[in-house]
């Protein structure tokens, strides 16, 4: 999208960007906690969390168990499985101690297990809440997945189990720690292209396989808005700063046998306080949406693909690139989390950030339904 507006080359706008961001970041991170990067704490742990995954899909498989290899105060120390199989494979494959390895009905045994500390929720949505709650009666932190869970009950169970236990609790909300979104965030918080007036922002996919989890309500919770939509959502939240007051959606599908669950496609309007409006959609149906534009009255700026592992990257309307080093966010996330119970200060993603956006988005679903405008204020 970005190459259409503007022929720049990469490279003679990549490090005037670069320098602006630190520069900017800087001054920011004091007063902007969305932006308040790992660096600024005096603290240095000297010591590495034992984070045990929950469910070991695709996500702990490709993205996570790797990027914990990768990561500053954190490490693999156990796992939670029904199935056998990956639990030997998981042993050999990162040498976890056979007593570091749980099934769900035994995860609350890790009570008295200190090797760790942490317990990493990466089992399908409406599964969230059992072993995040187990795991805090355990005496565990707990990273969640997003969504946080399927419904806004289950959601403040989850907060009360953590509370009452003394734990933190995250939801892994990775682009909070991803440097092009960090830089848009403070491009709209600065005023840098002055005040904002308009959001867009898009994320879907073409989904495959028609028994997958992803398309049964009671698993999901809800279809594309529940598993990709959310980071359009969240996008709209972290660059304007602010809740929305009210919300319009409608909801279409194409193919009404697979999608006869959960939604194919969703557009949602979301309008908040002073009159920013914000105007989103996700998909199943198809791929190619991931990205999103901020309108301001000096000029826009965005990014596309913007919600991705890799090769994030984005434009402003004054010709600069948005093009900071993509990272692994996942071990940003992992590392920032174990920083925070190291050094004892809060997560910038608690568990009250995850039941905002269900709340939201229930009221989304709720437009659609009824065709109204649902009221979030
Ligand atoms: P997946 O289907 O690949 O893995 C889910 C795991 O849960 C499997 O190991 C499966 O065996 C286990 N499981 C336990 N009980 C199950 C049941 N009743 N039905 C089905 N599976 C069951 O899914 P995934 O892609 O790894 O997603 C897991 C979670 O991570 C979801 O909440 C998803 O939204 C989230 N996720 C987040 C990101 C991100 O970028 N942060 C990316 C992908 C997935």
């Amino acid at each position: 999208m970005f190459g259409f507006k503007l022929g720049l080359n990469r490279m003679q706008t990549s490090s005037y960007s670069r320098r602006e961001f630190f520069r900017a970041a800087t001054l920011a991170a004091a007063s902007l906690p969305f932006i308040n990067p790992l660096a600024t704490s005096a603290a240095e742990p000297d010591k590495k969390l034992g984070f045990a995954l929950v469910g070991l899909g695709n996500l702990s498989t490709h993205q996570i168990a790797p990027a914990l290899q990768q990561t500053k105060y954190c490490r693999l120390a156990g796992i939670v499985t029904g199935t056998p199989a990956k639990a030997d494979r998981w042993k050999q494959q990162y040498g976890i101690p056979e007593k570091n390895i749980y099934n769900y009905d035994t995860m609350s045994r890790m009570v008295d297990n200190p090797d760790i500390d942490v317990v990493y929720v990466v089992t399908p949505n409406a599964l969230h809440a059992e072993s995040t709650i187990k795991a805090a009666k355990a005496g565990k932190h707990v990273l969640c997945e997003k969504p946080m869970e399927i419904s806004v009950e289950k959601c403040e169970q989850m907060i009360a189990a953590c509370k009452q236990a003394g734990r933190q609790l995250a939801i892994g909300y990775r682009l909070h720690f991803e440097p092009n979104n960090l830089e848009c965030v403070r491009i709209a918080r600065s005023k840098a292209l002055g005040e904002l007036k308009r959001i867009e922002a898009s994320f879907g996919f073409q989904i495959g396989d028609p028994t997958q989890w992803r398309l049964k309500k009671g698993l999901a919770g809800g279809g594309c808005l529940m598993d990709v939509g959310i980071y359009a959502l969240q996008a709209t939240r972290y660059l304007s700063g602010q809740e929305p007051i009210s919300v319009t959606a409608v909801s279409t599908v194409t193919d009404p046998v697979k999608f006869s669950e959960v939604e194919e496609t969703i557009n949602w309007e979301l309008k908040f306080p002073g009159g920013l409006i914000a105007k989103s959609a996700s998909t199943y149906g198809f791929s190619g949406m991931d990205n999103f534009t901020a309108y301001a009255d000096q000029g826009w700026w965005g990014l596309d693909p913007a919600y991705v592992y890799n090769g994030i990257y984005g434009r402003r309307s004054d010709g600069a690139e948005i093009a900071l080093d993509n990272i692994d966010q996942f071990a940003a996330e992992m590392d920032d989390f174990a920083h925070c119970i190291l050094t004892n200060r809060p997560t910038r993603v608690p568990g009250e950030e995850g039941l905002r956006d269900i709340k939201i988005m229930m009221a989304i679903y709720e437009a659609a339904r009824t065709g109204r405008e649902v009221n979030l204020a």
